[in-house]
């Protein structure tokens, strides 16, 4: 008879692991004990050699879905041990103070459960918080380790008879479920006004709520990680009403759908999509939207996509049974974050909305729905929040704790500790006012919740960056510091979440970052790793006039990009025919264009070539005019670029396709010249890539930076790069756009300080 204790590290708690330990136990016929604690589970086996390493082999294969066992350490083995346990029990949880465990991110509603609370003469039937140990709230409700009813927003509940007897029975599929409940001792739900005044309660709330919307009312809803307004998403006076009041008049709106039939129904779903859909980690999937759907106009203007998911808990399910598809937009203030408090939604919403369908389940960490693009076979993140987030990502060793503090717009942090790189949710834009209030509550969350005292801080090379600021605030004294510059850091995320320790060739496109020479850059071709880069190429420099008004007015760099390609006479004819400007800027404008700051930024390309196609002359958020560019697309074609070498430099020069541009416009169709912007484009990227690749002697090429969100132009790049021979290294963990930024800065700190 042989004792042995392992240490199992990974998501091992509030995901059914010791259930599925003690299951495996018997049917393998072993003896012992598991349970755990703040390092994870700690295994105890009693039996012959063989059989614990068929236990261990079968640990590994048969691990439930939402669990992930990351490492399996033996504490003790003993080999003629004596006085065996008689059984396989399942101990209390232990505190200590390492904390290695992982938390489960917020796992959506489970078949089973769905089943019971479908069920008449179930318990739970129709009971809006049913939940088990393989689904339901985790990281939204957790407030502290080891992840147990009372540290999470659970505690003020206290279990009933059956259902603290169900949490107790090892043998029960809620054994150990620590957000359990009832409808005798659980959550409750609500219907009020906006003054709060009761309207209905339980079953009948969710009937009020419905009733409302059908009449075309605005709701704000509470879920897993915060509010969405919802309203109906056929009704377009509900949606442009909503439009109004939310004060965001081009932004897509995200939907919900009742099922997979219904999401058929009104978009065209490929077979990457429908997976991503129905995957417990339920994001928002950016879809080609289907014509004559019935949807409002409204909800996506001018694109041919639409965002949409599957309900992830059971309030929502009831929700969309009696409607089959409902608007779910996160309820905030324009830029502001999302809302998540009872008393917060009553003070901030109620301007917003006509009634609220509220629960008494508190959030403890606010967290928006994840956001999945798919391109072909191949599916990214636009935004990686809920579902995902705390999941980390596995550093090759234990190295030094760094904080790295992200960038600004879509912000991010991320933490080493241990072997383990965690990135915080998409936090928004800092510069809101909510945004830095956000911020700093994630992360004191998350150094709390895992116990880390960071060592080390790794910025951005921008010199005033909120993120900066705010980390410093937790981190006033540190170890030392790093600056890694944007784009640098985006070519170490990409390369470290593929596991890659060489230096590789990057194609950063993206809206801009703050150059090691002080200027704009986003249009870039580098060289490099974690521990440094070198600038081989970028794209041919222009000015943006008027600065971060560029932004806002891509007509600006239209006329920009013009001038730059000698087209000064043409630029103003184009632009008197615009009803917005007024008759004398072009006088100013020249002033403007003398004075700017020179940018190669691709994003700032992409404006202002959709503005000069027509598409959009100013626009309400960050990478409108890029995406009304992209889905007016029609056809191929390629529009001249060249790559030149200039003093060692590869340039990518898009001035023949600005002349072609202005030489086509009129005759040509504006869609099919938007086609051969990007496929021109991507054939100048692809040469100028193994130009670079050739020079270094490598095949691999990163491609990372919000411009890659562009579903077009990535697949034409992926097609460039098979063409080419070259290795394409692309995203499929994180983001491609800058909340990715934080996680190339925290690497290059591992790498700096880890030796
Ligand atoms: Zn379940
Ligand atoms: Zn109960
Ligand atoms: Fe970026």
């Amino acid at each position: 008879m042989e004792k042995a204790r392992f240490l199992i590290g990974g998501v091992v708690q509030g995901v059914g692991f010791r259930p599925f330990c003690a299951r495996l136990a018997i049917e393998e016929k072993l003896n012992g004990s598991v349970r755990n604690t703040s390092s994870g589970v700690e295994l105890e086996l009693w039996g012959e050699r063989v059989q614990i390493d068929c236990y261990l082999r079968r640990l590994e294969r048969e691990c439930p879905t939402a669990a992930y066992i990351q490492s399996v350490n033996l504490l003790e083995r003993q080999e003629n041990a004596s006085s065996p346990p008689d059984s396989f029990r399942i101990l209390k949880s232990e505190e200590q103070s390492i904390r290695r465990v992982l938390i489960p991110p917020d796992i959506a509603t489970c078949e089973s459960c769905l089943e019971e609370m479908r069920d008449p003469s179930d318990r739970r039937y129709r009971y809006p918080f049913i939940n088990c140990t393989l689904c339901g709230p985790r990281f939204s409700i957790i407030q502290d380790l080891p992840y147990d009813r009372p540290n999470t927003t659970m505690s003020t509940f206290s279990m009933c008879g059956k259902c603290s007897a169900e949490y107790l029975d090892p043998s029960n599929r809620r054994y150990h479920a620590q957000p359990n409940a009832c409808p005798l001792c659980g959550p409750r739900l609500w219907a009020c006004d906006r003054r709060g005044t009761t309207l209905a309660e339980g079953e009948d709330a969710i009937q009020v709520a419905a009733g409302l919307i059908f009449e075309g009312r605005i709701l704000a809803v509470k879920g897993l990680g915060g509010f969405h307004l919802a309203c109906d998403a056929r009704n377009d006076e509900a949606v442009g009403e909503l439009r109004i009041r939310k004060r965001r008049s081009h932004r897509p709106f995200a939907i919900m759908v009742r099922d997979l039939e219904a999401a058929e129904k009104v978009a065209v779903l490929t077979e990457k999509g429908r997976d991503c859909l129905i995957s417990s980690r339920r994001p928002i999937v950016l879809c080609q939207a289907r014509a004559g759907s019935g949807l409002s106009s409204l909800l996506s203007p001018g694109l041919d996509s639409i965002g949409v998911m599957l309900p992830y808990t059971p309030l929502h399910h009831l929700l969309l049974e009696e409607l089959d598809v409902l608007v779910m937009t996160s309820a905030n203030q324009s830029e502001e974050p999302i809302v998540a408090d009872n008393e917060e939604a009553l003070k901030n919403l109620s301007s917003l909305v006509d009634a609220f369908l509220l629960h008494d389940r508190k959030i403890c960490m606010r967290i928006d729905d994840s956001v999945v693009s798919v391109a072909g076979n191949r599916a990214f993140y636009v935004r990686r929040a809920r579902g995902v987030v705390p999941q980390p990502l596995f550093l090759p060793k234990s190295g030094p704790s760094v904080l790295a503090a992200g960038g600004e717009m879509k912000s991010t942090f991320s933490i080493t500790h241990e072997g383990a790189l965690f990135p915080s949710q998409y936090l928004g834009d800092l510069k809101s006012l909510g945004g830095a209030t956000l911020y700093r509550e994630a992360l004191k969350h998350f150094l709390s919740l895992y116990a880390i005292k960071p060592e080390f801080l790794v910025h951005d090379l921008h010199p005033l960056y909120l993120s900066t600021r705010l980390c410093r605030e937790v981190l006033p004294n540190p170890g030392g510091t790093l600056a890694v510059q944007h784009h640098h850091a985006h070519l170490a995320a990409c390369l470290f979440e593929n596991g890659i320790d060489e230096p590789a060739v990057g194609l950063i496109l993206d809206g801009t970052g703050y150059g090691t020479d002080g200027g704009i850059w986003g249009g870039e071709i580098l060289w490099g790793d974690a521990s440094g880069f070198e600038r081989l190429g970028h794209l041919v420099p222009f000015t943006l006039p008027g600065g971060e008004r560029a932004i806002w007015e891509p007509w600006r760099c239209g006329m920009s990009l013009a001038y730059a390609s000698g087209l000064q006479e043409e630029a103003k004819e184009w632009a008197k025919r615009k009803s917005t400007l007024s008759p004398d800027f072009a006088r100013f404008f020249e002033v403007s264009i003398a004075a700017g700051v020179q940018t190669t930024s691709c994003g700032r390309l992409f404006d202002g070539v959709s503005a000069l196609l027509g598409f959009v002359e100013s626009v309400t958020f960050d990478g409108q005019a890029p995406m009304v560019l992209e889905a007016a697309a029609r056809g191929s074609g390629s529009l001249p670029f060249s790559v030149v070498e200039s003093d060692g430099k590869i340039l990518v020069d898009w001035r023949p396709a600005i002349r072609e541009i202005f030489a086509e416009k009129g005759r040509k169709s504006a869609g099919s010249i938007s086609a051969a912007f990007h496929g021109g484009l991507a054939r100048a990227l692809g040469e100028a890539a193994a130009l670079a690749a050739e020079r270094k002697g490598t095949r691999r090429v990163v491609l990372s930076g919000g411009v890659w969100q562009n579903r077009r132009l990535f697949s034409l790049m992926m097609g460039e790069a098979r063409r080419r021979g070259l290795i394409p290294v692309i995203h499929t963990l994180l983001s491609p756009n800058d909340e990715c930024v934080s996680v190339g800065q925290a690497v290059a700190g591992y790498r700096k300080w880890g030796k």
